[in-house]
């Protein structure tokens, strides 16, 4: 965990984590559509502070008074002209990629640390469709976790299982499998800023969405190998859903209790979905 900020705080209760809701653009948007999207967002954003009281630290330190983390995972492109716009605010902002390599001949690819270097505080790592369009396997996607941690950015990890694997009852296995490999490796130091994104593939993009219930019961399997690999960190590492949520599902999935946040897709586009669903996570 950064000095900057604790996402989970010990109670007589049980460690509350701090919700994380992060948006992902994918290929959307021009750079200067998102100037003006920005913009309006973060004043929207303004009048949701203090929903939900907060008296806990922000990693961005723009978060006092919202109850909840909020991120953008943008295309490179973005990065550094909304950087200029979020400075200090309550919306942070991510990569949805680093390259597996710390600097050098590699034509097309983003350094982790050029990414953070541009204002970023996260990067999605393992997304489903860089697992699915470029090959990824968990070996490269464990690289750039390294990179990620190295450059000082905080990965949010990616897996979520196909629906012939859900249908072949081997869901969890593939998961926690993902997870597993992703992790080898990672010292527990390094890994206290994880997040991980339990995104089943079926439901991205998809209109699809994990019950409640299932979602939750992954999320726990998901904590469970947490804490056989991170033992100290297991029941403070943020683990968020993402596969289609939206404003009329955020608030049943966000109650779970291993449900930490979201990681929003299609909805993150439109400003007042997105806003929504922060409300949702603030209450
Ligand atoms: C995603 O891209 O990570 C995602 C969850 O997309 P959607 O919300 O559109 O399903």
């Amino acid at each position: 965990m950064t000095d900057r900020q604790t996402a989970s705080d010990s109670s007589p209760n049980g460690p509350s984590r701090r919700p994380l809701i992060a948006g992902n653009w994918k290929m959307h948007k021009l750079p200067s559509e998102a100037q003006s999207w920005t913009r309006e967002f973060l004043a929207a954003l303004e009048t949701l502070s203090g929903a939900g009281g907060d008296s806990g630290d922000n990693r961005d330190s723009g978060n006092r008074g919202l109850a909840c983390d909020v991120a953008l995972a943008v295309p490179f492109t973005h990065l550094l002209g909304m950087a200029r716009l979020t400075f200090g605010s309550a919306l942070a902002l991510g990569s949805q990629d680093v390259s597996a390599h710390e600097q050098g001949a590699y034509t097309g690819e983003v350094a982790a640390a050029m990414v953070k270097d541009c204002g970023a505080t996260y990067a999605v790592v393992g997304h489903s469709e860089r697992r699915a369009y470029h090959a990824e396997d968990d070996a490269l996607i464990n690289q750039k976790l390294v990179r990620s941690f190295e450059a000082g950015l905080v990965p949010i990890l990616c897996v979520g299982e196909t629906r012939e694997q859900r249908d072949a009852g081997d869901a969890e296995e593939v998961v926690i499998g993902q997870l597993h490999e992703a992790l080898a490796g990672v010292s527990s130091q390094a890994a206290a800023d994880l997040v991980v994104a339990y995104e089943p593939v079926w439901a991205i993009g998809t209109g699809l969405t994990a019950t409640a219930a299932d979602a939750q019961d992954m999320c726990a399997a998901v904590r469970r190998q947490l804490a056989s690999q991170l033992p100290e960190h297991a029941d403070a590492i943020r683990i968020v859903y993402g596969g289609s949520m939206k404003p009329s599902n955020a608030v049943e999935l966000l109650a779970q209790p291993d449900i930490d946040g979201g990681l929003i897709g299609g909805a993150s586009l439109a400003r007042d979905d997105l806003l929504e669903i922060v409300r949702a996570a603030t209450r």
